[in-house]
């Protein structure tokens, strides 16, 4: 029995599986192979409406849902980790952020721009000398009469460089700790503003990695997204968000894996029959159809709450936990099962196995996931 989704929902996951199998199927190795950025590829997800898809209609959005998106990101993510990851930054980090923080001369200003793929979005919280939320966060923000100045370095921007709005976290009160971060609006070619390099990634290629730097950067105090002092509030909600959706991600990339691997298995011979007869490659595929399916069914959940505006922290941080363990012995076995041939660059195993690792290392949480869980059982 599938999921029982809307008609909507249903023709959004047919739309987005037909999409990707003929827009970004063809070129998903290339973009990894090459790393480069796919704005032809960015062009045709808003000629689809699918950079905006649970935004509000007044600002440009499709209005279709948390769920509707997730099950977007799942499609995408059977064929490109790297594609998937451009649009979640984008849209589940940083128009998601806009949309709930914002004010409205905001949203009018950067959502509709975001949602027609005029504007690409970023979001640029960590830093190279603090772990995420802790540490010492060196970007700051002066006030200087009805303006701030930022100044500092960022660290592993995804779509870092090709955005053309960032959402950045900057400390506005150096004495009060994380109490003092804000969350500001920066245009990308904001005078300042510069890429110092671009990271060369071990998997989600083509989805761009950026250490930036703020040389004094002016931005006008409307710039400033919710109150300051929210920065740390913006930062959990939005990675909690972006979590449920990579746990999408994990859910597509591993499919994708699995499907490849039955095939294998029932077309490789060895001792005289397709190697999917064996008990042990049986036991690997049915661990793995049954992580995939319980990872899923807890994506939809947590989507469907989001969606409802429920709260879904504590379950964002089971999907991230559980994401991270199926998504990485997924892949490990699915090497496994392909043997000799797996472990070669000509399959697309390797490029799985590459992106899911960067999938479950990115999405930092100020708090591990297994607090966060316990936190929401004893509070
Ligand atoms: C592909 C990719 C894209 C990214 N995109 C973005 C982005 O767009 N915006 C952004 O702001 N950031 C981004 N990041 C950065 C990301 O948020 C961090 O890399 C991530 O949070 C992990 O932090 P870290 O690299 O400092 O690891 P560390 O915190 O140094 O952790 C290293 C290891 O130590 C362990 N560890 C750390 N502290 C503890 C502890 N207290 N107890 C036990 N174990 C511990 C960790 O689990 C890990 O195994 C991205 C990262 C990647 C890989």
């Amino acid at each position: 029995m599938g999921y029982p989704f809307t008609e909507e929902q249903e023709i959004i996951q047919q739309t987005a599986r037909e999409f990707t199998q003929e827009y970004i199927e063809p070129v998903a190795a290339e973009i990894d192979r090459t790393a480069l950025h796919p704005q032809e590829i960015v062009h045709s997800l808003a000629e689809q409406g699918f950079m905006g898809t649970f935004l509000p209609g007044d600002f440009g959005g499709a209005e279709a849902g948390f769920l509707s998106y997730a099950l977007i990101i799942e499609e995408i993510s059977k064929s490109s980790g790297a594609v998937a990851s451009i649009l979640n930054h984008h849209a589940a980090m940083a128009a998601y952020s806009i949309n709930a923080w914002g004010s409205k001369e905001q949203k009018e200003q950067y959502l509709t721009a975001m949602c027609e793929g005029e504007l690409l979005g970023a979001f640029a919280f960590y830093e190279p000398d603090a772990a995420p939320g802790v540490g010492e966060h060196k970007v700051i923000a002066r006030k200087d009469g009805d303006a701030y100045i930022l100044s500092g370095r960022k660290c592993y921007v995804a779509n870092g460089g090709v955005a053309g709005i960032y959402v950045v976290f900057a400390l506005t009160d150096l004495g009060a700790g994380l109490k003092g971060m804000s969350a500001f609006l920066v245009d990308g070619d904001a005078p300042g503003l510069s890429v110092a390099r671009t990271i060369k990634k071990m998997g989600l290629r083509g989805c761009q990695s950026a250490e930036l730097i703020f040389d004094n950067v002016k931005i006008p105090q409307s710039s400033l997204l919710g109150t300051e002092g929210a920065g740390m509030a913006i930062v959990a909600k939005a990675q909690a968000a972006a979590s449920v959706a990579e746990g999408a991600i994990v859910v597509g990339i591993a499919q994708a894996a699995m499907d490849d691997a039955v095939e294998y298995g029932k077309q490789r011979i060895q001792f005289k029959q397709p190697i999917a007869r064996f008990p042990a490659i049986q036991t690997m595929l049915a661990e793995m159809a049954t992580n995939i399916h319980m990872l899923r069914l807890a994506v939809y959940h947590a989507a469907g709450l989001i969606e409802n505006d429920e709260p879904f922290t504590a379950e964002a941080a089971m999907i991230k936990l559980f994401a991270a363990r199926i998504g990485q012995s997924a892949l490990i076995d699915v090497v496994q099962i392909e043997g000799g041939y797996g472990y070669s660059e000509d399959m697309a195993v390797s490029r799985y196995f590459r992106d899911i690792k960067g999938v479950v290392i990115k999405t930092c949480s100020v708090d591990f996931p297994e607090t966060v869980i316990a936190k929401s059982l004893l509070d």
